[in-house]
């Protein structure tokens, strides 16, 4: 894998992909900085080379071209504190000014471009525009895994006019060490816990670990599809009924593949969507009709405890209930809790974007993990055994 630490960067002029796709309060105040934190190992690195950096990025998805909301303007304050120097932007990501900025730039100085994403052409992959953004530099660096599974101009097409200067990031070289390890060379046992709201979202990928894992947990809203294919009652419980057969099979297959496929057996049963709603636990099979399950219950966290803690390699996409409400955030907090402890006694464990990081940052356990993907996305797509456009422009 060509990476950064193949080449020197003194006196060269880096273009540098990165997902600042930050969230931003209504005074365009930045709530969570992982993103830009994950990139600043790979940005030193150039700079402290003598390299200067020209970076690239999205935010938002903008419909309609330039939007102030959108504008990657708001991100220039926090990312000069952070890096400890001065970035300068550009108010175009091409035309004059972004070209006349980038050709001024000297060594260990950083220019910010705006927004990808107000061209039509970025989301298309439109080679003339990949073109004029690859103009703007003489090496290309991508460390945006958040968007690697995306064909763009800027993650794949661009790479295409640095065939021989054209290298991976820390942050991505990291992502795709790590999912490569946990699916090529997992310690077992390996224990995939999969949740969120809809099953049809990540089918692709339970098919796909079914190969490769000892256990497989299915929380969240996605386990009542396969309650409600084995016959239960689960009353207004989120369920994707032209799924039941599939879930079906997907049973079958565990079985036929050996895996441990663990489902959950009660839920926490709530009168309402709502924090204050009434809740208990019981059966998640005998919901009354009015009624919906919106975490899972006492016994099934104890169990899933159980599996977590025995497992060697610990892979988690998706919240177990909705974490969003303290009321049914105990099941994703005791599975997080467990994956805590799993790591502490040695095992390996990959939090997958999106969700799940979202849940173990608000639980604050994000250092007392293994790894946490900065790729919701292009960490399923990657587990789901597909060929990311962002990874595949680097090695051709
Ligand atoms: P996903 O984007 O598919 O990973 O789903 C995450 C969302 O699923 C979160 O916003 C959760 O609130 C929601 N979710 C998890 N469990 C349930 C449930 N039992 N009922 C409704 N929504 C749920």
């Amino acid at each position: 894998m060509k990476t950064i630490d193949d080449l020197n960067f003194n006196g060269k002029k880096a273009l540098v992909r990165v997902d600042f796709n930050v969230p931003l309060d209504e005074d365009f105040h930045i709530t969570d900085d992982n993103r830009i934190v994950g990139a600043l190992p790979t940005l030193k690195k150039i700079l402290n080379d003598g390299g200067a950096v020209v970076l690239m990025s999205h935010l938002g998805r903008p419909k309609d071209g330039p939007t102030d909301k959108f504008s990657l303007k708001h991100i220039v304050t926090h990312l000069s504190e952070v890096l400890g120097r001065q970035v300068y932007f550009a108010d175009d990501c091409i035309g004059e000014e972004a070209k006349s900025k980038a050709e001024r730039l000297q060594s260990g100085e950083v220019l910010l471009l705006e927004n990808l994403r107000f061209y039509k052409e970025e989301e298309q992959g439109d080679r003339g525009f990949a073109e004029k953004l690859a103009s703007l530099g003489d090496v290309y660096v991508n460390d945006a895994f958040g968007t690697a599974h995306r064909a763009h101009a800027s993650t794949a097409v661009v790479a295409d006019f640095f065939p021989e200067n054209k290298y991976f990031g820390y942050l991505m070289a990291k992502e795709i060490e790590n999912a490569e390890m946990v699916l090529n060379n997992p310690a077992r046992p390996f224990t995939a816990i999969m949740g969120g709201a809809k099953v049809s979202d990540k089918l692709e990928l339970i098919d796909a670990l079914l190969e490769k894992v000892d256990n497989l947990i299915i929380g969240g809203g996605m386990a009542y599809t396969f309650v409600k294919a084995k016959g239960g009652e689960i009353g207004q419980s989120l369920v994707e009924l032209d799924k039941l057969d599939l879930a079906n099979e997907l049973v079958k297959k565990a079985e036929e593949k050996g895996v441990n496929l663990v489902l959950p057996t009660d839920a926490q049963i709530a009168d309402r969507f709502a924090n204050d709603a009434n809740v208990y636990d019981g059966p998640n099979d005998q919901i009354p009709a009015d009624q919906q399950g919106l975490d899972i219950g006492k016994d099934s966290a104890e169990h899933f405890k159980d599996v977590i803690m025995a497992s060697n390699t610990l892979l988690w996409n998706g919240p177990m209930g909705v974490f969003e409400m303290d009321t049914f955030a105990k099941g994703t907090r005791a599975v997080a809790n467990a994956v805590v402890a799993a790591t502490e006694r040695g095992a390996f464990s990959l939090i997958g974007g999106g969700d799940s990081a979202a849940a173990v940052s608000k639980f604050g356990m994000t250092e007392h993990v293994s790894y946490v993907s900065t790729g919701g996305g292009a960490l399923l797509e990657y587990m789901e055994g597909k060929t990311l456009p962002g990874v595949k422009a680097i090695l051709d």
